[in-house]
């Protein structure tokens, strides 16, 4: 039987457990205190975590676009990722014919 890779790291996740649900928002609308605060203390145990830059690449690879991973929210993800590879610019376009 393949191991997955992604099977291996995860395994080895430091978020596995009751605090699992600091990693995602609750159900219900959360006030950006509490958000703030859920994400303060998710990230903590990201800093700790023996697979982070696993787990912050396989985010990025999916373009997971919820949660803490890889200690960085979706909006922190997405700025990474703009960043890394910024849109194509326009084309130039030629100046139309004067008349
Ligand atoms: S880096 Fe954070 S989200 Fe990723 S596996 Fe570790 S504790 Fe979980």
């Amino acid at each position: 039987m393949a191991v997955r890779t992604a099977d291996v790291w995860q395994r080895r996740a430091a978020c596995r457990g009751p605090e699992s649900a600091l990693f995602f928002p609750p159900t219900f609308p959360e006030a950006r205190p509490d958000r703030d605060a859920r994400e303060a203390r998710a990230k903590a145990i990201c800093a700790s975590c023996p697979v982070r830059p696993e787990c912050l690449e396989f985010a990025l690879t999916i373009r997971e676009p919820h949660g803490i991973w890889g200690g960085l929210n979706e909006l922190e993800r997405r700025e990474l990722l703009e960043h890394a590879f910024p849109p194509p610019s326009p084309p130039n376009r030629p100046n139309p014919p004067s008349m």
